[in-house]
């Protein structure tokens, strides 16, 4: 008999399932992390009795899904509590298209429960013996159910399926993804026969929905040994069906300011970025930055290019991101941090023109995160530039720049000024003007002045809406161009490719 802590919200709701008769557990991730000293992210129970008899029992719940899971509203104010996961015993019987189970049936005991879940560590019960409810820093006595031996492999720290692999994976091919989430998170080895079936079974995955699989990723990068995992994930044959584009780059060498491949790099910004405990969108991006390398390489040796991959990574990078159906601002952001990586910090190259221009197409809440993916892309390459004075540089002309007009916003005309000056309704050809006043300002701030403004507009007013388009487009590629110019020059002066 073992003692823990257990939050009061949890006792009480399996002293009460057992006072009406029915037996109660704690299982899962939350009996592991407790077995290993790790805070538990949600406590789940498992119990006899069936989801109307939870119901009854608590009528502060909600029902909505046809797993068996009632969860029940505790009243608590910590997040981690106030919602607990009550699911009647069950057991997964009929797999269809190996995806997640189509039909799910009642089990009568706890063991057969235990039975369908997947690794021996998640597969532990602990039953509270009864008592007076304690306060949560009281330790509690429990009796643990382990049926698979998963206490011993958590002091082993082995991830091992519980029964036989290819069966499992075949039921489930998610459970391949999670062995190695859960091997990363816990810094955990995945037993060599369930590590060999993966192996085997890893085209599996490739029916399993792309949701899914980003949940999966997602979970596996937010580790502190995010790039251990997506190694694993390459060695076991899954990212061919996760990111299959990164596996471009094993063995792709690079000029003589990187000392690793393109594949080696792109983890070691990884391992930084994690190491440092950055978030999702930074550690995509460092992920992702130079995923269109392989494909732009041109030349070999020390003096090889990857001009533009940039712009072919942030295309690749949308369309990677949107097919794991992550949610749109994500998509955006990483991708936009992507086609900005490789902004230029040269103090004799940077204008404040310049800087405004970077910050007006970053915006000025991202420009952090992009300086972020510069340092994770620098520390990543092996050979990192001692410069680091200037991206502070850079930085101070950040902040000198941020008060200047690099938004619509911040143009001291605005859109409804410019409507009743012109007389125009809305539409096409205020957008167009609002963007040319915009790129002037960005190119000379001290024409943002009201006064000049609106004789401006006026002169633009006159123009044909086709007229101020094209004005607006040639406005922003010449700028555009202006800065990709620098950029050129700077690369073949210091071969930053
Ligand atoms: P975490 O909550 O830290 O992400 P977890 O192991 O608790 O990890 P959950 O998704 O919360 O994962 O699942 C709770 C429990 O349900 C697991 O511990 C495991 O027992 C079981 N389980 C989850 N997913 C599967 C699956 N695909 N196949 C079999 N059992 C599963
Ligand atoms: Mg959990």
């Amino acid at each position: 008999m073992k003692e823990y802590t257990i939050p009061s919200e949890v006792q009480s709701i399996t002293q009460e399932l057992e006072s009406h008769g029915f037996q109660a557990y704690v299982v899962g991730g939350c009996v592991r992390d407790l077995f290993l000293g790790r805070e538990p992210k949600d406590w789940d129970i498992a119990t006899s009795a069936k989801p109307e008899e939870i119901q009854k029992i608590f009528p502060k719940h909600f029902y909505e899904n046809r797993f068996f899971t009632v969860t029940v509203l505790t009243g608590s104010a910590n997040p981690k509590l106030s919602q607990i996961e009550v699911t009647t015993y069950r057991t997964e019987t009929a797999y269809e298209n190996m995806r997640h189970p189509e039909e799910v049936f009642y089990a009568k005991t706890i063991e057969e429960d235990l039975a369908r879940r997947d690794f021996t560590v998640n597969a532990i019960a602990l039953q509270i013996q009864k008592s007076k409810i304690k306060n949560q820093n009281d330790n509690v006595k429990f009796k643990i159910i382990d049926p698979f031996g998963g206490e011993e492999d958590l002091k082993k720290k082995i991830l091992r399926a519980v029964g036989d692999p290819k069966t499992r994976f075949k039921e489930d091919a998610l459970r391949m993804m999670r062995a190695v989430r859960l091997a990363t998170v816990l810094d955990f080895a995945i037993e060599s026969r369930t590590q060999d079936e993966i192996a085997s079974s890893s085209h599996l995955l490739s029916y399993i929905s792309q949701e899914r699989i980003r949940d999966e990723l997602s979970k596996t990068l937010l580790s502190s040994h995010a790039d251990q995992g997506v190694e694993l994930f390459c060695k076991l044959g899954l990212l061919e069906h996760i990111i299959p584009e990164l596996q471009e780059g094993i063995g792709v060498a690079q000029n003589k300011h990187h000392t690793y491949t393109v594949w080696e790099h792109n983890l070691k910004s990884l391992e930084y970025a994690a190491k440092k405990g950055w978030s999702l969108v930074v550690r995509l991006s460092a992920l992702l930055h130079d995923i269109a390398k392989p494909r732009t390489k041109q030349g070999e040796g020390e003096n090889c290019t990857f001009y533009g991959h940039q712009v072919v990574g942030a295309k690749m990078v949308h369309k990677i991101l949107d097919r794991l159906r992550f949610p749109k601002e994500i998509i955006s952001l990483v991708t936009l941090l992507v086609r900005e990586h490789m902004f230029v910090y040269d103090p004799e190259a940077v204008t404040l023109k310049g800087v405004r221009r970077l910050l007006s197409r970053v915006g000025v809440d991202h420009i952090d995160d992009l300086f972020l993916v510069r340092e994770a892309d620098r520390i990543g390459s092996g050979v990192p530039k001692a410069q680091p004075y200037r991206l502070r540089y850079l930085k101070a002309m950040v902040e000198k720049v941020k008060q200047d007009p690099i938004s619509p916003k911040m143009l001291n005309l605005n859109g409804s000024e410019l409507m009743e000056l012109l007389d125009f309704a809305p539409g096409p050809a205020v957008g167009a003007i609002l963007a040319i006043l915009l790129e002037e300002v960005i190119e000379d701030p001290t024409l943002n002045t009201k006064e000049h403004l609106k004789t401006r507009a006026q002169e633009l007013g006159k123009l044909s809406e086709s007229e101020l388009r094209e004005i607006a487009e040639k406005s922003k590629v010449v700028a555009h161009e202006a800065q990709d110019r620098i950029d050129q020059e700077i690369k073949k002066k210091y071969f930053v490719q």
